[in-house]
């Protein structure tokens, strides 16, 4: 493993780089990005470029070079910087096993307690590796994760829960006050952190005050890690170690973002990310067989006797944030119950649009843009005034969480690999829904954690701020 390391010096302070998958990406995306900067340096020179681009697209006949760009954005990190480089590199699996192996150690003073949070994104991608469904698979990948010294596995099903309640009732609030704050509407959805860096960076402050301040699905269950659950094991929060397995590299970015961590504690919500092809090359690593695993049920946060329910939210794979909204929003504005969404593809199967109409008057339009040739396109209309909807559920992969790099990339042409995703997709619909209002265990964790839904509580640990940093990009990256 040694061989596989670089050390990298900065602030005095010598860190070992792993020659790990995020490395390897680092340098092939750098290509990417010079890519990208060239292009869209050539098209920012150029001010008709814009309509140019949108009506190319529109005619689904983009050029050569429109198509690198659009294409080639936000998959790589040049955007990042020498700091975030850092700090992201240190989220890796030998930072794990560093971890446990000091739990082995006599010195109890370094010691943590791991955690481990599983996104339900990612519980597909082991089903179809294993060829298990899921609910057995989820139990094989819990029994590898306590084999290796992991002592609590949750799923974030409940976090994203909290996160669309939260998301829901501001959507309500900024509907109400649409008609004397122009940045109320449109709202962006927040829970991926890919299109959060697009829109911190590149767009600034065109989009930002429009992202819905909720935090995403990963972050909550790192309050909930570290605030809520760390004091019912009685440990202070930097003794508790938090990994979570997720389907993208992007939320290795989040984890890092210095809102989640407290200087004080010195500790972070998320401590590591971890992406399903990282816990699955750890397998082949160690030569697990699937066959020879323990069938371990998850853990429940309240401690809750029985087994953990498996269940996923509305939607295509995502956590169904924009289902979620116009549900509660038809119900709540209009009186108006929804049973089934109907779904109008506009441009392409990731940029469709919903509505609810009354005597012939649109009362909600909400659309949902998966993809960064799609978001492109939206932000052409929002730079026009052009847009629409009230709501827009952004996602930058396209296809959504499903089809995230970090479990379908595939390791030589680099290329997603569309079989995997049917599949995972066929995976993930077998799971029942299960609307996050009627969870008492939500209900519960409002009132003893959180002190009530509206709670000053609640607004501060479920929530952030999204900040323009266009004018932090060095000026080569600037668009
Ligand atoms: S915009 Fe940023 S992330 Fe996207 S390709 Fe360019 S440098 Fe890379
Ligand atoms: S859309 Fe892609 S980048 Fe965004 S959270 Fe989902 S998997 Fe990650």
């Amino acid at each position: 493993m040694g061989g596989n390391r670089q050390h990298k010096e900065a602030h005095g302070i010598v860190y070992l780089l792993p020659k790990k998958m995020s490395e390897l990406n680092i340098a092939k995306r750098k290509e990417k990005c010079e890519n990208c900067t060239n292009q869209c340096n050539k098209r920012q020179s150029d001010e008709s470029a814009i309509p140019n681009l949108e009506k190319e697209e529109t005619n689904g006949k983009g050029n050569e070079g429109s198509q690198l760009l659009l294409s080639a954005c936000l998959s790589c990190d040049g955007c990042l910087s020498e700091e975030d480089s850092l700090r992201i590199s240190q989220q890796n699996l030998e930072e794990v096993e560093r971890v446990l192996e000091l739990n082995k150690r006599c010195d109890a003073s370094k010691h943590k307690l791991l955690v481990a949070s599983v996104c339900p994104q990612s519980l597909p991608f082991f089903a179809v590796r294993f060829g298990l469904d899921i609910y057995e698979a989820t139990q094989k990948l819990c029994g590898f994760l306590k084999g290796l010294g992991v002592a609590f596995v949750f799923d974030t099903t409940l976090a994203a829960g909290f996160s669309i309640l939260e998301t829901q009732k501001e959507f309500i609030q900024r509907y109400h006050r649409k008609h004397h704050d122009s940045q109320a509407l449109p709202m962006f959805t927040s829970s991926c952190p890919g299109w959060i860096r697009y829109s911190e960076r590149v767009l600034g402050s065109l989009v930002t005050p429009h992202i819905c301040t909720a935090r995403s699905p990963q972050q909550i269950m790192g309050c909930l890690v570290k605030d809520f659950f760390s004091k019912q094991q009685k440990l202070s929060p930097e003794k508790v170690y938090h990994l979570v397995v997720a389907p993208c590299f992007d939320k290795k970015l989040e984890a890092v973002r210095e809102e989640f961590y407290s200087s004080l504690m010195e500790t972070r919500d998320v401590d590591c990310v971890l992406t399903s092809k990282e816990i699955y090359h750890l397998m082949e690593k160690r030569k697990v067989s699937v066959e020879e695993l323990n069938s371990v049920p998850l853990d429940q946060v309240l401690g809750e006797s029985g087994q953990a329910m498996l269940a996923r939210h509305d939607g295509r794979g995502s956590e169904g944030f924009l289902e979620h909204v116009f549900k509660h929003a038809a119900k709540e504005l209009f009186g108006v119950d929804v049973q089934e969404i109907t779904y109008r593809t506009l441009r392409n199967r990731d940029f469709q649009e919903v509505t609810l109409e009354r005597d012939g008057e649109m009362l909600l339009q909400f659309a949902a843009v998966y993809g960064f040739r799609n978001i492109q396109t939206l932000v052409h209309r929002m730079r026009k005034g052009r847009v629409p909807y009230q709501l827009v559920e952004v996602l930058s992969c396209p296809g959504g969480c499903l089809s995230g790099r970090g479990q379908t990339e595939s390791e030589t042409a680099g290329r997603i690999d569309k079989a995997l995703v049917q599949q995972m997709e066929e995976v993930y619909s077998s799971l029942p829904v299960r609307l996050p209002e009627l969870n008492p265990i939500l209900k519960t964790l409002y009132l003893d954690w959180l002190q009530g839904q509206d709670s000053a509580q609640a607004n501060k640990l479920l929530h952030t701020e999204y900040r323009n940093q266009s004018h932090t990009q060095p000026p080569h990256m600037q668009w």
